[in-house]
């Protein structure tokens, strides 16, 4: 079902680009695998596995991942597999300095016997994939939670013009007993300060329409509509847009759920490379009287997701990315804002007043013989009393003494 594509690796856009001056390069610190021990396989994806391993020195739990090489030519591994490492290692560097909800990378480790390269990077939990599995609906509060989480970490990203590019419950990390998510694996991650013929990368049932129609100045927003199919998978428990096998398939799954386009909705639709394709299988599917048979809302009850949510939701899932939704236009959304505070009755102006109200008001001081652990504490032979206390105490005839001790009984 999932179809993934990993490009050449692709270095211009973390050597220099001067918009992006956090992607540029540095040396790499390179340890090895020999100071970790072992410990289990966290998992295994298209392109290599991913290990947990225990520093020896320090005890640190690490996350270490491994691309496999494909061809290993005179003992070295394939120059190609490095480099995708290299390429994975130095986005991840970019994209997680000061940011909370992307993995953080802890270098490369090289693995001795094999001369491997390996990425090393802080062990956070297990995939949101696996998560799901386990609690398949989640509660509108984590949602909200988690695409807090995920749309701050994008926004971060995108201000340095990182495109992650494969955004998925299975490249997403949740640690803490379910309390954070974090974005992990960008292999195919790319700079938006490379000269767009970008190419279409990804996994086809979180790919934008306009990657699928074959758009080549695509931008930051191919990761914004990926977050609105993770967030429909967090409250759903399902994938939804599943069924395409390819491109047009896809599409076509799209268009299903959120209608067809045309240039009123998407101007620049029609131009797009594989548009007139997707335009013939629209009016195949409109003759047969297969198209458009659902709403975007009829996969979400009132009970699964408030209105402020869906807003959310549909913003991020809007075909024309120039209408879509941006992580930062996400966040700033009524459903993200904090709970609204009643103001308090009666408090002071928020101006302070000239004149300082005097402090011995409605306050009595007594002179009084303290006994001395708490003269020694006041070094004063004075006690404050406020005068309703004091009244009160006079009233009922109570000695001064045990109207302090007892205030509750004056
Ligand atoms: P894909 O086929 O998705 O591209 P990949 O080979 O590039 O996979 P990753 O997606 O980076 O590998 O990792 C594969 C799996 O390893 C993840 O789904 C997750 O279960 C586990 N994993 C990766 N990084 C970590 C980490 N930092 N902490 C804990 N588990 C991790």
């Amino acid at each position: 079902m999932a179809l993934c594509k990993r490009p050449a690796a692709d270095l211009d856009g973390v050597q220099g680009g001067s918009a992006t001056s956090c992607c540029k390069r540095r040396r790499l610190r390179i340890g090895s695998t020999a100071d970790y021990d072992k410990m289990c396989c966290l998992g295994e994806g298209s392109f290599g596995f991913v290990f947990k391993a225990r520093h020896r020195a320090t005890g640190k739990i690490l996350a270490i991942k491994v691309l496999r090489s494909r061809d290993v030519i005179n003992g070295e591994p394939a120059v190609a597999a490095a480099n995708e490492l290299l390429h994975e290692a130095r986005f991840l560097e970019a994209a997680s300095a000061g940011n909370r909800y992307v993995v953080a990378s802890h270098g490369l480790v090289r693995d001795l016997p094999t001369k491997n390269l390996c990425l090393a990077m802080e062990y956070v939990g297990p995939s949101l994939h696996a998560f799901l599995h386990q609690s398949p609906r989640l509660p509108e509060s984590t949602v909200r939670s988690f695409m807090w989480q995920l749309l701050s970490g994008a926004e971060k990203m995108h201000e340095r013009g990182i495109v992650h590019r494969d955004i998925k419950p299975a490249n997403i990390l949740v640690g803490e007993d379910g309390k954070i998510v974090k974005m992990c694996d960008l292999g195919l991650a790319m700079s938006l300060t490379t000269q767009p013929l970008y190419t279409e990368a990804g996994t086809l049932p979180y790919m934008a329409p306009e990657m699928l129609l074959g758009k080549p100045d695509y931008d930051a927003r191919v990761d914004t509509w990926s977050l609105g199919c993770v967030m429909a998978e967090l409250i759903t428990g399902e994938t939804l847009f599943k069924e395409g096998r390819d491109e047009t398939g896809q599409l076509l799954d799209i268009f299903r759920v959120l209608g067809s386009l045309d240039e009123k909705t998407w101007p620049e639709f029609a131009s797009l490379p594989r548009a007139a394709m997707a335009q013939l299988l629209l009016q195949l599917e409109e003759r047969e009287g297969r198209q458009h048979k659902k709403n975007l809302d009829d996969f979400f009850s009132e009970e699964m997701l408030s209105d402020e949510g869906f807003q959310v939701l549909e913003g991020l899932l809007t075909c024309n990315p120039d209408k879509r939704l941006t992580a930062a236009a996400a966040l700033k959304l009524p459903w993200f804002a904090p709970p609204t505070v009643q103001p308090i009755k009666n408090v002071a102006p928020a101006t302070p007043a000239k004149k300082a109200p005097p402090k011995m008001k409605n306050v009595l001081l007594i002179k009084w013989n303290i006994p001395r652990a708490i003269s020694k504490k006041t070094k004063k032979n004075v006690l404050r009393v406020s005068l309703a206390m004091w009244t009160k105490a006079q009233i009922n005839n109570i000695p001064p003494a045990a109207a302090l001790k007892n205030k509750k009984n004056i």
